[in-house]
This record gives C-alpha cells, structure tokens and sequence, in this order.
C-alpha cells in the first residue's frame, strides 16, 4: 500500500487531517504524533482496525492497546464503571501523558484490549492528536509507531523507517515533547499502580490519590514463569541492534571503563558534555540532572546508535528520581537489565 504523508505545521493546516480522520473511521490506519511518542491509531472499537495495527508492527496478539479520547463523555462507554480515584486523576492528569485501566464495557472488541478484560484509556494533550480523534469521531487505539521491540519513535521520519508501506497515513507533527510513553496505572482493583513508568511520576500520582504502588516489573526483569501485570512488560523492547550494557557508577569510573573497552563497533551513550573524554564515538542524552531532557532524546538515541551501526553500547545509568524512572525503565529494558556496578 502506499503511505501518504501530511504535514501539519499550524492550526491552520487542520483540515488536511480530515481524509485521514474519515479514513480511521473507516477501518483505516494512521500514525499521529501525540506529546508523548508518535502512535499507530485505528478505530478502537472495529476489530478489524486492531488486528490491522497488530499485523503492521508485528505486535504480539496478548498485547493490549491503549484506547485514546479527545473528551472525557468518550470515557463511560468504554469501562464498566467509572471509580472516584480515576475520576479525579483525569481531573489532575489529562490531558497529559497517563493511562488509566479499568474493566471494560462490551464496545470493546477483545482484539483491542488483547483478550483481557480492562481497557487502558488516555486523553492526549497534542493539538494534532485530540484534532484527528474529534474529527474521527470513534476513540482510536494507538500503540507506538514503531515495529514492536524497536525503539518507539519519536520524529515522522522514525516512523517512515518502521511503517512505509503498510498503513495508509502518516501525521507529520514534527518533534514528540515528551519522548517517552505514558504512565500507564490500573486502577482495575486494589491500590493504584503503575505498570510503566512515564511524565506522570509516582509522587504526581501519591499527591492526588495518596497512594500508589509501583510493578516490581518496572525494576526488574520479569522471571520466566510469572504472569506480566501489564503483557508490554515481558517482551524485549526498545532495544537497538547493538548489546547494550548500563555501566552503574561515577562519570570517572565510566570513562575508565569505557576507555579501556573501546574496540572497534563500541560506542558510548553518556550525559550531555561527557562524550570528549571517551576514546569511542559517543552519543549524549541529555545533562545528567535533567530527566525531561533525557526522556526527550533517549529514542532518538538509541536509533541513531543503529543507523551508525553500533555493536556494543555502554550507557550512564540514569537517577531513577522523578521522570527518570521512566528514562530508567526504557533503558533498562533495552540492555535486558544487563548492567554492571563500576567500583567507585
Ligand atoms: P504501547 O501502546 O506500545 O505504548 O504499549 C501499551 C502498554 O500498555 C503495554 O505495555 C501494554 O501491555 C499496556 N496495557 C495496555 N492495556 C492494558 C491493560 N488492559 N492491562 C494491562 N496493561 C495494559
Ligand atoms: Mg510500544
């Protein structure tokens, strides 16, 4: 199939969306840029459209997508109930970059919610993405744009490199502000807690509700055998070709180490100013005190370790504080949890 790219660069530009917008509506797929990665959309209440988007990133069937909505009158008919809690972290949080997890109702196709039975919903705060689902009418579920196990992309162009060829749109918005997912939390029962860490950090969450629990699957790598509260959690993600290794430690022992591995395909994923005392070409993500920053560029990062053909990456552990749980997580995930402690 040929992919038809529109770009939108002002409000101005909006009713060029509305040929992609009958197209959802239609059955049809396109990825749009949302404030957190670019997401792959299609009609969240046609099966159909959700095997589509499975099928075009090669996502595994059990793999459930978060359904998305421009206004909260779209939320009650897709969720059993509405409970006080979620309510009023909609109320603190959306628009924004959070899901929330309830039971579903019956308008959910098992194929969207990946056979279980709660539904992930988030209203987007990017002008594009609450403009194409008004205009689509239908909430759109939309996983990132990438093929499944890349990196989630985060610029049109990392989409093109994915999904040219097998949806029929593509919503050029320029640059995601965020860069990583969203906080994905259930509130499908028992204390509130976050299955993916995201902009929306723990203590946001704890300041409205009081409480929230954080998925020991955030932290570690799952043990084979033990059932993934959120099925995202147990596959290998976010990774670029190379291995990737998390060196733990001061900046020092870093380039001591770094310095002392530096053959040939290695290459150095560091904090903003570090890379020119490395021995290897080395690519910066952010100051080492800014999350944000280091969400924003981490994708971009790790597809770029790609196109220069990296077979060996050795990445600065991130704080962990903060957005930096999420910065973290993705990380972590793209090294399978490998990591080594440097002795101080
Ligand atoms: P993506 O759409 O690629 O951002 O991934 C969505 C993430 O949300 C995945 O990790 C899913 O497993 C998770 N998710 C979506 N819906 C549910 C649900 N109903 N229960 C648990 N996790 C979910
Ligand atoms: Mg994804």
């Amino acid at each position: 199939m040929e992919t038809k790219i529109i770009r939108i660069t002002s409000p101005a530009d909006y009713p060029l969306l509305q040929e992609a917008a009958d197209c959802l509506r239609g059955g049809g797929l396109a990825a749009i840029p949302t404030e957190t990665v670019y997401g792959l959309a299609g009609n969240a209440l046609d099966a159909e459209a959700s095997k589509k988007i499975y099928a075009a990133k090669g996502r595994p069937q059990d793999n459930p997508l978060i359904v998305h909505i421009a206004d909260l009158s779209q939320w009650a008919p897709l969720v059993a109930e509405i409970p006080e809690n979620a309510l009023r972290l909609a109320h603190a949080y959306w628009p924004g970059p959070m899901t929330i997890i309830l039971k579903k109702s019956d308008q959910i196709p098992d194929a969207t919610s990946g056979g279980l039975d709660t539904v992930a919903v988030r209203m987007p705060e990017h002008p594009i993405a609450r403009e194409i689902i008004t205009r689509a009418g239908v909430p759109l579920a939309a996983p990132s744009a990438n093929t499944s196990g890349r990196p989630s992309p985060t610029r049109a162009e990392h989409v093109y490199e994915d999904l040219n060829g097998k949806i029929d749109y593509i919503i050029d918005g320029g640059e995601c502000a965020v860069g990583v997912e969203s906080t994905v939390i259930t509130l499908a029962g028992g204390t509130p807690r976050i299955l993916r860490p995201g902009g929306i950090t723990p203590e946001m969450v704890r300041a409205v509700l009081g409480v929230c629990e954080v998925d020991p699957a955030v932290y570690e790598q799952l043990q084979a055998g033990v059932k993934a509260a959120s099925p995202g959690m147990k596959y290998r993600h976010y990774a670029p070709k190379a291995r990737v290794t998390v060196l733990s430690g001061p900046l020092e022992a870093f380039i001591r180490y770094v310095n002392t591995h530096a053959d040939a395909g290695v290459y150095a994923l560091c904090f903003d100013g570090e890379g020119e005392r490395l021995n290897v070409p080395a690519i910066e993500y952010g100051a080492q005190t800014d999350s944000g920053a280091q969400a924003h560029k981490l994708f971009d990062a790790l597809r770029e370790l790609d196109e220069r053909g990296a077979r060996r990456v050795y990445a600065r552990m991130p704080s962990g504080e903060g957005v930096g749980l999420a910065v973290y997580n993705r990380l972590m995930r793209a090294a399978s949890f490998e990591v080594i402690e440097l002795e101080s």
